[in-house]
Formats: structure tokens, sequence, C-alpha cells
């Protein structure tokens, strides 16, 4: 087994998906702790974009220098190398966590044990489910009083369609939280224990004979009874079903107390995949510890510190080793490029990359040569990654610069938020007029501010509504067939479509010709 094998085996990347105030944020700081990155709580908490006001998310976004390090976090921990890729929390950026979940092996369900499955879990659920990769699940808030730990598992299956397996299960919960029955590790994790003595083992028959009283406990006799349930009517253990996504394991804990967060780690280091082969060029299999580099670009985020007017491409390593210096191909131009100046990011600080390989995360340093979805590779033989999923967007306007002396600055600014997939973009068919597209309203907040901020180019938005994006068969285009209830533009690579003003301005379209042939993407 050669060096590169090696390390490629020690990396662990993956995201937290949730829905808004479920503990993302609580559980990745405990993570971080563990990891030595942080010595105390409330570090990243400080840095939380989740569900801010738009002006809180904006203020803090203006402290770029913070944010950035933490999109990617990456520690070291029992001999691995973890990467957590951090997703937005707020809904509108729905786009950008999207885009993320592309360049992960594994994802951590964390969910609010009080309100079970909610919408943002399960539209996330459906992008990393698509993906087949293992989702390992962690039901937070056993400090309070929750749902039915039964309930909770049943609602995996009826919900998500996915099959759940208990690691642990909980002795009581809320007030009454006793600690945790650890299936998976055969032994009794106490609640608020000191280090040394957290941990109780159980005989050879599944007794707990250290501690009488809690055996004879009636909340530790029924979480017996649900355990004896779970063996005669539960899902079993199986790790060629979890690897492919199919079953996820399931720990319970609290995050904020940091009760069964270290179990949940332990397991998660043990069963989560290192970095797999990938599909490259439509059909081929690129195994990850091939000796030469390739990766792609899932995000790209300008001017992340204020003083240096820097934008920085995040590539997923997906085979190889990345060497400072390293010259690699532009799948998109075929041109060279020379990778001189990238940051990995490990500890709270930026550092000059010393040694990513696949499964890492590099920052580039970009003067506007990548584009979300690139693919960059250093052999000879070309390799392209998968297109990043697009998403259409629901959200239209108009956008001008409102000093029209200042054409300069807002073509800069508004070439970089695209390329930045920060919003799309797209021209009148016959009038060139730019139009915006988002997923979500506060997309188009957050562009103004940041042309304003970071471009000093003051924009006017001109709503167009909610729009239904339909892509056109350019044979079959006639420009006469536009009109204000469904709007003609092209999208970025010129391809026309049509915005049409609600579902049945589209169908009084159909109707009128019956031919065209009209598709929607992702
Ligand atoms: P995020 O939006 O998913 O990142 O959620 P946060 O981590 O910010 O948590 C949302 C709220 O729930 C905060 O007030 C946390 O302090 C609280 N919280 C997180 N984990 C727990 C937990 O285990 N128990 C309790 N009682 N509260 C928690």
């Amino acid at each position: 087994m050669t060096k590169l094998t090696d390390e490629v085996k020690k990396r662990r990347t993956f995201a937290i998906i949730s829905h808004p105030d479920a503990g993302k944020t609580t559980i990745t700081e405990q993570m971080l702790l563990f990891g030595g990155v942080i010595r105390s709580a409330g570090t990243v908490k400080a840095r939380k974009s989740g569900h801010y006001a738009t002006s809180d998310w904006m203020a803090i976004e203006k402290k770029r220098g913070i944010s950035v390090t933490s999109s990617v976090m990456q520690f070291e921990y029992q001999g691995k190398r973890i990467n957590i890729l951090d997703t937005p929390g707020h809904q509108d950026f729905s786009e950008d966590t999207y885009r993320t979940l592309m360049a992960v092996d594994a994802a951590v369900m964390v969910i609010d044990s009080a309100k079970g499955i909610e919408p943002q879990t399960k539209k996330l659920f459906k992008v990393v489910k698509k993906r087949g990769i293992p989702i390992f699940t962690f039901m937070n808030k056993l400090d309070r009083d929750g749902r039915e730990p039964l309930d909770l598992i049943a609602e995996l299956e009826d919900l998500l369609g996915i099959e759940g397996v208990a690691m642990n299960w909980p002795i009581g919960m809320g007030k009454q939280l006793k600690g945790l029955y650890d299936i998976a590790n055969n032994r009794v994790e106490l609640y608020r224990k000191d280090e040394d003595d957290r941990y109780l083992p159980l005989d050879e028959n599944g007794k707990l004979s250290e501690d009488e009283a809690l055996a004879q406990d009636s909340l530790y006799q029924s979480t017996l009874d649900d355990i004896d349930l779970l063996k005669e009517a539960g899902n079993t253990f199986d790790k060629d079903k979890i690897l492919r996504g199919n079953q996820t394991p399931v720990f319970f804990g609290s995050a904020l107390t940091n009760f069964g967060v270290e179990t949940f780690l332990d397991s998660f280091v043990n069963l989560a995949p290192a970095p797999q082969e990938h599909v490259v060029n439509e059909d081929e299999k690129l195994a990850a510890d091939d000796p030469e580099f390739s990766g792609f670009v899932f995000k790209i985020q300008a001017n992340m510190n204020p003083n240096h007017r820097d934008r920085i491409a995040f590539v997923r390593i997906g085979s190889g080793e990345f060497k400072k210096g390293i010259d690699v191909t532009l799948a998109r131009t075929g041109k060279p490029v020379r990778l001189n100046n990238a940051t990995e990011f490990m500890s709270s600080e930026r550092v000059q990359v010393s040694d990513a390989v696949a499964g890492d995360i590099v920052g580039l340093y970009d003067t506007g040569n990548f584009q979300i979805g690139d693919s960059i590779y250093a052999g000879k033989k070309k390799i392209v990654y998968p297109e990043l999923p697009q998403f259409t967007p629901e959200i239209f306007m108009r956008v001008t610069a409102k000093n029209v002396m200042k054409q300069k600055s807002f073509h800069k600014g508004m070439n970089q938020l695209v390329q930045e997939g920060a919003i799309q973009l797209y021209r009148g068919y016959s009038t060139d007029d730019y139009i915006l597209g988002a997923v979500g309203q506060l997309q188009f907040e957050v562009f103004s501010f940041r042309m304003k901020n970071e471009y000093n180019s003051e924009v006017e938005l001109h709503t167009l509504g909610n729009r239904v994006a339909r892509w056109i068969n350019p044979d079959q285009l006639d420009p006469k067939m536009s009109s204000s209830r469904n709007l003609l533009v092209k999208d970025r690579d010129g391809e026309p479509l049509f915005l049409f003003e609600n579902a049945f301005a589209e169908r009084w379209f159909k109707d009128k010709y019956p031919d065209v042939e009209l598709t929607s993407r992702l």
C-alpha cells in the first residue's frame, strides 16, 4: 500500500443536514472541541448565519474572515483527518447547500427529538439519498422532553423511507434523563458524570452490575423493554445497507450538554467511508488514490476578506494529491493553470496547503478562471466530473445600475457574483436586459447589498414576480411567441427559455403551440 492510499483512507468528509434550530451549530462546535480546533464553546455560534434576520446575516457576512474558515472545518481525530463542510442554514441558500452535498462522502442528519423530521431536513435528505451516500442520524436535545424514541425511529421509515437502526437508547429523557443504553458498545453511558466514570460496562448477559440502583430503576427497566422490542421487531444492523444509504444508524444525545456526542463521533469515524472512486467522463471509474491529481469546484466565494479583494474557489479533491504550484488543466477551456496560491482549512487559521489528498478541500485564490462545476486535472488524460445540479429559480427580477456612469463596476460585480453561484443570470432574448433568478427572496437582498458594498455599484431591482421557467427547443422558437406573460430570455449558455407568469399561462401556451417542446430543469 502506498503512502497516498494510506492518507486517503484517513479522510472522512461530511456535511450536516438539519432543519434550522435542530442543533447543527451546537454539535459542530462540540466536534471541533473534540478535535482540539477550538478551546471553548461559543466560538462557532458567534459566526453562525443560520437563521438570523437578513440584516444580521449581512453584518456577519461582512466579517468574512471568520465565516470562511468555518465553511470548511478540518481537524484530526483518532488518527483520521475530518473535513466538515458547512452548509448555510437559511432555506433561501439551499442552492449552495445542494452543491456542497455533492462534495461530501457522508452526511450527518441532526433531528430535534421533540419535533421529529422537519421540512428542510426532508428536502436535504432527498438530495443526499439520491447520491447514495451513508447518512448518520443524531436525535438531539434529549435533555428536554421529546417524542417517544420508538416513534422517532418509525418516522424515519414513514417519512423518509430509510431504515433506522438504533445504536443506543435513552434511559429517560428531559429532567429524568439518566443516560444511554449503548447497544453498539455494550455499556451504559451516564448523564452528567465525570469523564472517568461515565461509562459502566454491561456483563456478558447484558446486565448492569456496577450500579444496582440504576439497574432497579423503572426508567432503566422500560429501556430494557424497548430494547427487547427492537431486537424482535427492529431493523438489524447492516453495514452494507448503511454504506449504500439504505439504512441509517441512529444515535441519541444532547449536543448542548455534550452528552452522547463523543460516542457518536467515535462510531461515525469508524463506520463512515473514506473517499470512494468517482464516476468521471460520464462512465469511467476513477479511484480516489489514483496518483494523478483531479477535482471539481463546488463553491466560489468572493471578497471573503474585505482587506484583500480575493475570491476563493473551493475544490473537492477527487483523486491524487495536491501540491503547491501544481500545473493543472481546466477541463472546460482546455487551458493550463498553475495552482500557486492555495489554502486549506486546518484549525481556525487559514494555512498554506501542505498535504491535501483526495477527500480534502482546497481553496484556490482565483482571479476569475473558475466557475462552479469546473473540473481540473493534472495528468495527461482529461477528467470531467459530473455536472453539478443547477436549480431552477422561481423568483425573477430585472436589474439595472442606478448610476449609468458606473457601468464598469456594475458589470464586474454582476459577473463575479453570478460566477460565484450567488444568483443566476438571464438576458432578455432580443433586448439583452439583465434578468436575475433566485430560489429565495433573500438572495436578491444579499445580491444588492454586496453589489453596493463590495463593488460600489447601487442597483435597481424591478420585480417580475414568481415565474415558471421552461426551456424551449431552439429549432422551434419564434420570437413572436414571447409576451409579457411568457417572457423570452436566454440562460448563461445562450439557451432560450420562457418565464411563464404562472401555470395557467404555461397551459395557454401549450394549447396554442401544441407541438412546441417545453422542458424544465431540476
Ligand atoms: P442550528 O440552527 O441547527 O444550527 O441550531 P443551534 O445549534 O443554533 O441550536 C438551536 C437552539 O437549540 C440553540 O438555542 C441551542 O442552544 C439549542 N440546542 C442545541 N442543542 C441542544 C440540546 O441538546 N438541548 C437543548 N436543550 N437545546 C439545544
